[in-house]
């Protein structure tokens, strides 16, 4: 019965912005490990050859035989290139440097966007929350995850620029709306590495709120050296240092997310 209820409520989101560097991954990751904490079953899926999700939950990638590019090459099964991670309730769909062929091989296969949700198929009901982490770009691998997902978590790193670009991320998300996937939804803008003490942390979210109102998450993660230490422990923060600002921040966001799924 339980069982039934909870695929049903099964909720893939993607987190996405073609900006480097403005939280993507740890967002990812620690959002992850939050919801798993809070007794959810999740997936995190490492669509960024980058592959910093998977080394930020400490998986040792040279002992990967299957990763995310076998299985959307057709080579695996997801299942069999998902690991535990050491986190109770969260699991990876790891990723490796090899992703970065993707776009290319992939060029002229039909269908080439809907791969992701292909093969996520399978396992995604199987997880509470599916979390995608996407590389700096709007190209394939980004598009996929969008095209995979039920709803899209951006990001926004509260300096100067941060709107900058934003529109013509809205306009992809509008794109793959009237394409690929419908039902996408934006699950919410996020500023990260917030400052309170500064002007610009306070202005851009006044900026973000004037155009995107109820769309910003209340919870607002701060800038923490902690969470800038946790990924090279192979560690999310909340087993790095649960106390930290940054973990509490996270925890914060998932029970923000939780509140919005069951409201
Ligand atoms: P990319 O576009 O390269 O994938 P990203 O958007 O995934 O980057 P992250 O890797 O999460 O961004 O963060 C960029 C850097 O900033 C990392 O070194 C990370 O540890 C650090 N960082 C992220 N969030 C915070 C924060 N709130 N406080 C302090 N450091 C942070
Ligand atoms: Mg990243």
């Amino acid at each position: 019965m339980f069982y039934g209820i909870r695929r049903f409520m099964s909720q893939t989101i993607c987190i996405a912005n073609q900006k480097g560097g403005v939280g993507k991954t740890t967002t990812s990751v620690n959002l992850a490990a939050a919801l798993a904490s809070l007794a959810r079953k999740v997936l995190l899926v490492d669509c960024d050859p980058q592959a910093n999700a998977t080394t930020g939950v400490g998986v040792d990638k040279a002992g990967l035989e299957k990763t995310l590019y076998h299985a959307l090459i057709g080579d695996a099964p997801a299942a069999r290139a998902v690991i535990q991670t050491p986190v109770k309730n969260l699991s990876i769909l790891p990723s490796r440097v090899e992703l970065s062929g993707f776009e290319v091989e992939m060029v002229d296969e039909p269908g080439k966007e809907k791969l992701l949700s292909a093969v996520l198929g399978p396992v995604r009901n199987d997880y509470d929350y599916v979390i995608l982490d996407c590389p700096p770009s709007l190209t394939l691998l980004t598009i996929n995850a969008m095209a995979a997902a039920d709803s899209i978590l951006i990001p926004l790193q509260s300096e100067f620029y941060a709107l900058e670009g934003l529109g013509q991320l809205l306009q992809t998300v509008r794109r793959i709306k009237q394409s690929l996937n419908p039902p996408l939804k934006i699950a919410g803008i996020l500023l990260t590495m917030f400052d309170q003490r500064t002007n610009l942390s306070n202005q851009v979210t006044e900026d973000a709120e004037n155009h995107f109102a109820d769309l910003v998450f209340k919870t607002r993660i701060p800038r923490n050296v902690r969470l800038g230490e946790a990924p090279s422990f192979g560690l999310p923060i909340l087993l790095y240092d649960p106390a930290s600002a940054g973990s509490k921040s996270y925890m914060a966001l998932a029970k923000e997310l939780i509140k919005k799924d069951q409201g």
